[in-house]
């Protein structure tokens, strides 16, 4: 497996950023290459990490390092000053150095504005390295709207740097692990002519209610319970029936549900994404969709616009929030 040498800023005299939190170059750099580092591990690549020497000493030890293991690629990871506003990657003024740089521009599509490549025959990292070096400026730390941009978008930049290394080293590319489904407790009663109530104070019923009903929550108050009409509707604001005595779910059942495949979902102005990372929407959605296979990653479900594509057709990604 492609072995490849992370290594994030390590300034010995760390520099100020204008992050919306206490930061620094070395410490956002930092939290970066730990994406990337882990996501590279979950794809098979072996990956070394340079530490934890700083300054100039980091970056002699580094290349050291880098070139006596045998690395196929060594990838650096700054953030820029000086009041520019672009992401950069730099890179030895050849034709296997700026084909591999080549490849991360047609990824690098998270950038705040826009993403150069520029070779660069000074920087020790780049003409001192054996292994194709790839020398990243994210962003620029001296740009308060960046630096902001980059804390909510740094995962989704180490994902397109990831998908750039799978593709240099024919390594074949894989979303994030799919996180548990999100689970639902429903419990549900069979009601006959029970009373119903506007509020859990109301002294007179409003109405009955017979045939099966669920509990919009498990919480009592003042002896009664709030019900609603279907599994979907459980938890979800503005969809509660009413009000009725806590006694009549004394015979209730229970069950845990979770998104399936072909559930549909009802969405109206849902942003659209291309990915489960991407973050700009690639539109907005409105009408009946269906769940494509039910399986959340990274917090979003695949959609599809008919049931007979179901399992076979992928219209978009939307947050799993709109799945109700
Ligand atoms: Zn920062
Ligand atoms: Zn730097």
């Amino acid at each position: 497996m492609a072995k490849i040498y992370l290594s994030p800023a390590l300034h010995g005299s760390d520099n100020p950023t204008l992050c919306p939190q206490k930061c620094s170059e070395n410490t956002h750099c930092g939290q970066y290459m730990d994406i990337v580092e882990k996501r590279l591990k979950a794809l098979g690549f072996e990956v070394k990490r340079g530490g934890p020497a700083t300054g100039t000493a980091a970056m002699y030890k580094r290349v050291e390092e880098s070139n006596a293991w045998g690395a196929d690629l060594h990838y650096v990871a700054h953030t820029n000053a000086g009041g520019g506003r672009y992401s950069m990657t730099m890179c030895w003024n050849d034709s296997v150095n700026k084909k591999a740089a080549n490849v991360l521009h047609k990824h690098r599509k998270t950038v705040p504005t826009t993403h150069k490549v520029v070779t660069n025959k000074d920087l020790y990292e780049i003409r001192a390295t054996v292994a194709v070096c790839l020398y990243d400026e994210l962003i620029f730390h001296d740009h308060a709207g960046d630096c902001e941009w980059f804390h909510k978008n740094m995962a989704a930049m180490a994902e397109d740097t990831v998908r750039a290394m799978c593709e240099l080293h024919g390594v074949p590319y894989a979303e994030p692990e799919e996180e548990k489904p999100e689970e639902k407790k429903v419990t549900s009663a069979t009601l006959y002519k029970e009373p119903l109530y506007v509020s859990s104070t109301a002294k007179t019923a409003a109405g009955t209610k017979s045939g099966t009903a669920y509990l919009w929550s498990e919480e009592i108050v003042n002896g009664r319970v709030r019900i609603t009409t279907d599994v979907k509707y459980v938890g979800v604001a503005g969809m509660v029936t009413g009000w009725v005595n806590a006694k009549a779910f004394s015979n209730s059942s229970q069950a845990v549900v979770s998104p399936k495949a072909g559930q549909q979902v009802k969405l109206t102005l849902c942003p659209l994404y291309i990915s489960s990372t991407a973050t700009k929407r690639s539109g907005l959605k409105s009408g009946t969709y269906y769940l494509y296979d039910g399986k959340k990653v990274n917090g979003r479900y695949r959609i599809t616009n008919s049931k007979a594509n179901v399992g076979k057709a992928v219209t978009g990604w939307i947050d799993a929030k709109y799945v109700k």
